[in-house]
């Protein structure tokens, strides 16, 4: 009884620490499996939800993550007011595959809120923390980070810190991170910056603060700093900020609209960035955020960090795809080319090329420009 009762212990061992440590390095002959997804945030998500509903093989899908968090939103943007209306949030889960079914407790706070308002971001996060667990469970997950891909033999090797997966097609979903320049001044991370709470701890009432960006990231700063106490903010922009899609939305349109046009704080002055104004006034600045936007997470396929990727395909090369803000697709506004970012943004591109990509039919048309099918275009968020 008690040898029965041994031996079933460890194949529940066994069978679970395969789960977890699918194909470890030292494996001769490791499984290959039809999809690898790396990254779990919004567009990992939503990439692997829509994969799974064109009727992909769950079991033959690794999703690879280090955290398994909801990505940048997930770990440091929960408390950012968020630029879609709960309406907007709310149509994401209705028309997001399998989003639905799952009905976890955090949707109640997202129903509840008012339609028409802008919600800060946990609102949807929590729900998405569930939702990430759902999928986890149909797929293999794999807590790692991967270094490296190369082409081998007609699959890919994804090269992680402690597993090495192989996978015969691949959706790099891996985000990206603030750009930064580099004034010899000391830095408020912007994701730090981002939590309201946290950038009061980190000025004092003798700080001046250089803020460079011009749109909703720097424009929420403006707002954020002008509540805590510091002696002067000093703004730094290249083009003014506008308003709607895909300009200001949401409680940062509010404050520029009604604080920063009609009655700016006395300590803040907003200047073009040119070479004369920083020389002037940056040697005067004691901390500085950069919020000028984002750039990919770095990684090496077939030896180089130099990807090339066509937004209309989504393609970086062959069985090798890209999706989220890493790889977004772009549109001009104002005459700037700008990425298009968000949920929504994402859903409709992974409905509009994940069919492709399972059957590689759109190599042998030239596929059209990336539109987005929503009426209301997504916006970029920098
Ligand atoms: C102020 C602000 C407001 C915003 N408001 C909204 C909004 O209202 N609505 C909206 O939709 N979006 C909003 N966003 C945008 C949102 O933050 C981004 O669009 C989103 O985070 C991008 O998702 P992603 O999945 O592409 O990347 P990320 O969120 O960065 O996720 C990438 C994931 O990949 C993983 N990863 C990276 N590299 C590797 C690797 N080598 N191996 C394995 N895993 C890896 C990371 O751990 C992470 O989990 C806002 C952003 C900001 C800053």
């Amino acid at each position: 009884m008690k040898l029965k009762f041994l031996l079933n212990t460890i194949i529940l061992l066994i069978v679970q620490s395969n789960k977890a440590q699918p194909t470890l390095k030292v494996d001769s002959q490791p499984q290959c499996y039809s999809w690898a997804i790396v990254g779990a945030g919004l567009a990992g998500i939503t990439a692997l939800a829509v994969l799974i509903d064109n009727g992909v093989d769950p079991s033959t899908v690794a999703w690879i993550d280090p955290e398994f968090n909801v990505g940048r939103v997930g770990k440091y943007y929960r408390n950012v007011p968020g630029n879609v209306q709960a309406s907007r949030l709310i149509l994401y889960v209705n028309t997001c595959p399998f989003f639905k079914q799952i009905n976890p407790s955090a949707f109640d706070k997202l129903y509840s809120c008012d339609p028409n308002e802008f919600q800060p971001l946990h609102v949807i996060v929590d729900p998405l923390v569930d939702f990430t667990d759902y999928l986890a469970s149909m797929v293999t997950p794999i807590k790692d980070s991967i270094n490296s891909l190369d082409y081998d033999n007609n699959h890919w090797v994804l090269n992680g810190t402690d597993y090495t997966i192989n996978a015969q097609k691949v959706i790099l979903a891996i985000g990206a991170h603030p750009r930064r320049l580099n004034y010899d001044i000391t830095e408020i991370p912007l994701d730090d910056a981002l939590d309201q709470d946290k950038l009061a701890t980190l000025v004092s009432p003798n700080d001046r603060v250089a803020v460079f960006g011009g749109m909703h990231s720097a424009i929420l700063m403006l707002k954020y700093l002008s509540e805590c106490s510091v002696k002067q903010i000093i703004n730094f922009y290249v083009e003014p900020y506008f308003y709607d899609a895909p300009g200001l939305e949401g409680i940062t349109a509010a404050y520029a609209k009604n604080v920063l046009e009609q009655d700016p704080p006395g300590n803040l002055i907003r200047l073009l960035n040119i070479a004369e104004n920083r020389n002037t006034i940056l040697p005067l600045c004691t901390k500085v955020i950069y919020a000028i936007g984002y750039e990919p997470n770095p990684i090496l396929v077939n030896g180089s960090t130099r990807l090339a990727f066509n937004e209309d395909t989504g393609m970086i090369t062959q069985d090798l795809y890209g999706i989220g803000i890493a790889f977004p697709p772009t549109g001009i506004i104002n005459g700037h080319k700008i990425a298009k970012n968000g949920l929504h943004t994402y859903l409709n591109y992974a409905k509009k090329l994940i069919p492709q990509w399972i059957t590689n039919e759109r190599f042998k048309e030239p596929v059209p420009s990336f539109e987005i099918i929503d009426k209301h275009p997504d916006l970029p968020w920098i």
